[in-house]
């Protein structure tokens, strides 16, 4: 038996160099536990049927002596990230039936490395959302707890590693959606720089928000994932010069910034906020310098984000129209068509979204809204910058509650956006921030607890993260 609870993809690259175990029977011990439950927990929307195949292919790599880090871990992937040949629908019955006719650059990365590929997860329909509720394909459950959501968009990732379905994931963040289900599973999650990692092959959300990133159970292995995976792409002209991230930075101590407009917010549970005092206590246990800073704007990022988000959204989603890519519904007229396929392949909350954004972009409100928002985005990176020019890193709750039960907030959109006020400042300014497993509560649902660093500072992250991360 492989003690998959404790597998990090070092040891698992470790033993299967030594010969402990294949390739084919690490990849079966989490094929074993898929079969186990994800019926009950509608983690996959697809498992692959070529798993023993891949690793077949990845086992030749550690006879020749090819094999790197990850070669041979099993991956789980969103369904909005195309892997050529195989469906992918990001959740949505708009794009039933449709087949990914190239890699995204993450997949092509991963090939190189021979992972092996477990098959597709579960998300919010075009990753809107925060509970995976919004899947055209049914509510994901969350690992552990079933009567509970495992948080979203990237739920199905998230999950997947929790269940044991996959030893790492990958999920996309626009607002909070790989931080956010790592929360509520209790696994690791990375939004790493806004491009740092290609976006060429991720079906697009916010363009300038999103970012792919690793869902694991170590921040080491996040660093490893992300490691693999970054890097500018010529098919993602927004992806950064990889001399960005070869820069040598001076040796610091880290000192880790509390902004002070945390307890004005309203609708953080008390819990949570007990949590994060006690995480603080922990900081300064472990000799780590505590400052206060101010973001400013902490409050309005959420609106900010509710106006940008679906303005882009409303763009993006144009390309579904009947035509292009999957569903088509036939009508009397053209537009007809465009009506009834858009009607009937959109979700209410992409409709939500789709209606919102339009709106804002509208003629008649584009000042009022859409350029208003602009205004504050720079505002919100601004504080950033004035705050790390204090402090390493900016430490804040990733939720402000843990994982909600199912149903509990589905009727209620903004109840359910409120979710993101701390997720959604980082993708407004573009830099990485990260979610780790802190603590428990009472229900022993996992608190995570987020960082934030300036552009191109994983490595903050990750050194912040290892001082409270358990
Ligand atoms: N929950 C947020 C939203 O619904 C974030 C989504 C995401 O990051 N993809 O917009």
């Amino acid at each position: 038996m492989i003690d998959l609870k404790n597998l990090t993809t070092a040891k698992a690259h470790e033993s299967l160099k030594k010969g402990d175990y294949t390739v084919r029977e690490l990849a079966e011990a989490y094929l074993t536990n898929i079969k186990e439950r994800n019926k009950e927990l509608n983690v996959f929307l697809e498992v692959f049927d070529d798993i023993l195949e891949q690793a077949e292919i990845a086992q030749k790599r550690f006879s020749d002596g090819s094999a790197t880090l990850l070669t041979g871990i099993p991956v789980a992937i969103k369904d909005n990230i195309l892997i050529q040949g195989r469906k992918v629908s990001s959740a949505s019955k708009i794009l039933l039936g449709y087949t990914a006719t190239y890699d995204a650059t993450v997949i092509t990365k991963l090939k190189n490395e021979g992972v092996v590929f477990m098959g597709r997860t579960n998300m919010d329909e075009f990753a809107m959302g925060g509970s995976t509720e919004n899947s055209a394909f049914g509510v994901t459950k969350n690992p552990l707890d079933s009567t509970r959501v495992p948080g979203g968009s990237s739920g199905g990732s998230a999950a997947s590693v929790a269940m044991n379905g996959a030893l790492v994931a990958l999920g996309s963040d626009t607002g909070g959606s790989i931080r956010q289900p790592g929360s509520f599973c209790g696994v690791v999650g990375l939004k790493p720089t806004y491009g740092s990692v290609s976006r060429n092959g991720l079906i697009a959300m916010g363009s300038s928000l999103d970012v792919i990133g690793p869902l694991t159970r170590t921040i080491d292995d996040a660093k490893i994932v992300f490691n693999a995976i970054r890097g500018s792409d010529a098919f993602d002209s927004t992806t950064l010069p990889d001399s960005y991230y070869d820069k040598k930075h001076e040796k610091k101590k880290i000192v880790v910034g509390i902004p002070k407009e945390i307890q004005d917010l309203k609708g953080v549970s008390s819990d949570v906020l007990k949590h994060f005092e006690e995480t603080k206590e922990k900081l300064k246990k472990a000799g780590v310098e505590i400052k206060e800073v101010s973001l400013k704007q902490l409050a309005n990022a959420l609106a900010c984000y509710y106006i940008i988000m679906p303005a882009e959204v409303s763009s993006n989603l144009g390309r579904f129209d009947g035509f292009r890519f999957g569903t088509k519904i036939e009508g009397e007229t053209l537009l007809d068509e465009y009506v009834a396929t858009r009607g009937e392949g959109f979700g209410s909350e992409a409709r939500r979204r789709i209606i919102l954004g339009t709106y804002v972009l509208s003629a008649g409100y584009y000042d009022a809204y859409y350029g208003k928002a602009e205004a504050l985005r720079a505002l919100i990176k601004k504080d950033f910058q004035n705050a790390f020019e204090e402090v390493s890193v900016i430490m804040t709750p990733t939720v402000p509650s843990t994982a909600f039960k199912i149903g509990e907030k589905s009727e209620d959109p903004l109840s359910m956006y409120a979710a993101d006020m701390f997720t959604v400042p980082a993708n407004l300014a573009g830099v990485p921030a990260i979610s780790v497993t802190t603590g428990f509560d009472s229900d022993n649902m996992p608190f995570g607890t987020q960082f934030i660093a300036p552009h191109t500072r994983e490595d903050l992250l990750f050194e912040a993260g290892s001082f409270v991360s358990i």
